[in-house]
């Protein structure tokens, strides 16, 4: 369970996030969409306690990230949208290596690793060195690493770049069956498709603020009649108009 209250981020006078509140309950999968530079990925940092609030809160399973920050990750799974990953480690070392930061390792973790390492069709690359590895396989690798201690709470910045058809199947699908056991992800996405058929539930986010969160049936019930398929309730939603900008640019 993700309970964020008043939750802000400033930078100096800019305000990258602002005052959001947002409850997303055990065993769902909540997608959170905006447009570039709408805030998406500085929320979700505050949330796996990466960058502190400028004011505001973050609750994890009822843990408060900021006062108890180590509890709060103990049940966390974090996957950033641009990952750090040592380079001279093998993935199956690497893997071992963020076990060991939640104090997991033996017979067991070996067990999961193995799992996961072949649900993601890298198990032959498993003593190679990550610096040998695609950028999809990287994002593979990092996935692996964050479903390993199978954390109640996941928070996932844009998981599908760099997929290929086959892994981001896959990967829809360990999020659907992940979130069905009780578990809860909140996902970022600038894949509509996504969102639209794994999602329980969407934010949409613009500017730091939340405009519109619920089911997709209740965003298209507040647009009103009209909005043909997702992108057009999107770009509704964030008042963008796509096509009038595209006229202004081939006319300029
Ligand atoms: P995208 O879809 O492009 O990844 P996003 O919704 O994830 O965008 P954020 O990365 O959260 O957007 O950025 C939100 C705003 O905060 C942007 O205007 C960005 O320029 C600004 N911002 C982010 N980090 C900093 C920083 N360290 N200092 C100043 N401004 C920042």
């Amino acid at each position: 369970m993700i309970q964020l209250k008043g939750l802000t981020k400033r930078y100096g006078t800019f305000t990258a996030v602002d005052a959001i509140n947002l409850d997303v309950p055990h065993g769902q999968l909540f997608g959170f969409l905006g447009p570039n530079g709408a805030g998406k990925t500085t929320t979700l940092r505050m949330i796996a306690g990466i960058l502190r609030p400028t004011a505001g809160t973050v609750h994890i399973n009822g843990i408060d990230v900021a006062k108890d920050p180590t509890a709060a990750k103990a049940v966390l799974g974090y996957i950033p949208d641009r990952p750090f990953i040592y380079e001279k480690l093998t993935g199956a070392e690497f893997l071992r290596f963020v076990a060991g930061l939640y104090g997991q390792d033996g017979p067991v973790i070996e067990r999961r690793m193995t799992e996961l390492l072949t649900l993601f069709d890298l198990l032959e690359w498993r003593d190679e060195l990550v610096e040998s590895y695609s950028h999809g396989m990287r994002q593979k690798l990092i996935i692996s690493s964050a479903f390993l201690h199978k954390p109640k709470v996941i928070v996932v910045d844009e998981p599908m770049v760099g997929l290929d058809p086959k892994a981001a199947r896959i990967l829809k699908d360990l999020f659907r069956e992940y979130t069905k056991r009780g578990h809860t992800i909140m996902m970022s996405t600038h894949t509509l498709e996504v969102a639209e058929t794994v999602c329980d539930r969407v934010a949409i986010i613009q500017g730091g603020r939340i405009r519109a969160a619920g089911t997709m049936d209740e965003l298209y019930e507040s647009v009103g009649a009209g909005a043909k398929g997702l992108e057009e309730l999107f770009l509704r939603l964030t008042g963008e108009n796509a096509a009038r900008e595209l006229v202004e640019v081939l006319d300029a």
